[in-house]
């Protein structure tokens, strides 16, 4: 018999069943589930997609939990960048000195909706 003892799951994680993927409880109350995830990626920023996505989440009841999971886990955007609370983050992948205050700025507006503002 094993000495070592389980540990306990965090209690913001659930388990997203029947996929068994973890997800934030916050997020069952998400509003862009029921969309097309490709919204939330889209290629041009400036894209209907991407407005589209913007007014979902502007509307979305736990954006500031959204903005703050963004500002967490800023590092692992994808390739595409990503809309996160109706922000967009370019990806750390992009080239060009733009990218930096891009991404500069998408973090002081998530910061601002995590706090509220
Ligand atoms: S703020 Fe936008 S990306 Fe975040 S959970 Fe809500 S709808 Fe989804």
């Amino acid at each position: 018999m094993s000495t070592q003892t389980r540990k306990a799951r965090p209690p913001e994680l659930a388990v997203d069943k029947p996929r068994f993927r973890l997800v934030p409880m916050w997020y069952r109350k998400a509003s862009c589930p029921g969309f097309d995830w490709r919204l939330w990626f889209p290629v041009n920023p400036r894209s209907k997609q991407a407005k589209i996505a913007s007014v979902v989440c502007e509307s979305c009841p736990v954006r500031r939990w959204c903005a703050q999971d963004a500002l967490n886990s800023e590092e692992s955007c994808p390739e595409s960048g990503v809309i996160r609370a109706g922000v967009y983050m370019p990806s750390p992948l992009k080239r060009g000195s733009d990218r930096l205050t891009q991404r500069a700025s998408a973090i002081e507006r998530l910061e601002q909706i995590a706090a509220g503002v």
